[in-house]
C-alpha cells in the first residue's frame, strides 16, 4: 500500500524529478515508485490509489505488461533515494486525515506548508487565522494515529511554534 507516499512520490523535489526525466522523459514519476514497490521480491500486489482516469491509464501503461526494474533503473532509485534523504522537509501529503479529530481545530498540514517553505511568521499567521496555533497542540494523539505516513506531528508542531510564536 501506498506506493507513491500518498501522491508526494508523484511529484517529487526538483532533483528527483531531474535523475527520472534523464533516466526516462516518457515515465511518469508515478511509474517509479509503483515499479519500485511491484518489483521488491514477495510483492504480487501493489495498491495504488488513483484519483483520476489519467492516473489510471497510467498505472496500466506499465502494469499491463509488468517489467521490473532492470539495474540501470535501481542505480537511478537510489540516487532518488539518496536525494531524499537530504531533503529536510516535513513529508505531509496535504491529506487531512489527520485535522478532523483536532480538538484544538490546528491547521496542520498548512501549518507543515509554510516551514516547508521557508516562510515567515506572517505566512503562519495567515494559516492560522481564526484557527488553532501549533502551541495550542495537547499532544493527545489522534493526528499521529490518523497520519497515514506516521509522522512525529507533535514535535514537529512544537518546532513551528518555537520558529513562529
Ligand atoms: S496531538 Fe495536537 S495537533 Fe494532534 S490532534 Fe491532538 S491537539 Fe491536535
Ligand atoms: S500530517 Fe499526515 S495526516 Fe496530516 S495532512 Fe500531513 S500526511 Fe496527512
Amino acid at each position: 500500500m501506498e506506493p507513491v507516499k500518498g501522491g508526494a512520490l508523484a511529484a517529487p523535489i526538483p532533483q528527483v524529478q531531474a535523475l527520472f526525466k534523464a533516466a526516462d522523459p516518457d515515465a511518469s514519476f508515478a511509474s517509479w515508485a509503483i515499479r519500485y514497490a511491484a518489483s521488491l521480491d514477495g510483492v504480487i500486489t501493489v495498491l495504488s490509489g488513483m484519483s483520476n482516469l489519467a492516473q489510471m491509464q497510467d498505472n496500466l501503461s506499465y502494469m499491463k505488461a509488468f517489467r521490473p526494474l532492470n539495474e540501470e533503473e535501481r542505480a537511478v532509485i537510489a540516487k532518488a533515494q539518496a536525494e531524499l534523504r537530504k531533503d529536510a522537509s516535513i513529508p505531509c501529503t496535504a491529506c487531512h486525515y489527520c485535522t478532523d479529530g483536532c480538538p484544538m481545530n490546528i491547521p496542520i498540514p498548512e501549518i507543515f506548508a509554510v516551514c516547508n517553505r521557508q516562510k515567515g511568521k506572517e505566512a503562519y499567521d495567515s494559516a492560522t487565522a481564526g484557527k488553532g496555533k501549533a502551541s495550542d497542540c495537547i499532544a493527545c494523539g489522534q493526528c499521529e494515529s490518523a497520519c497515514p505516513q506516521q509522522l512525529p506531528i507533535t514535535e514537529y508542531l512544537q518546532s513551528a511554534a518555537k520558529r513562529f510564536e
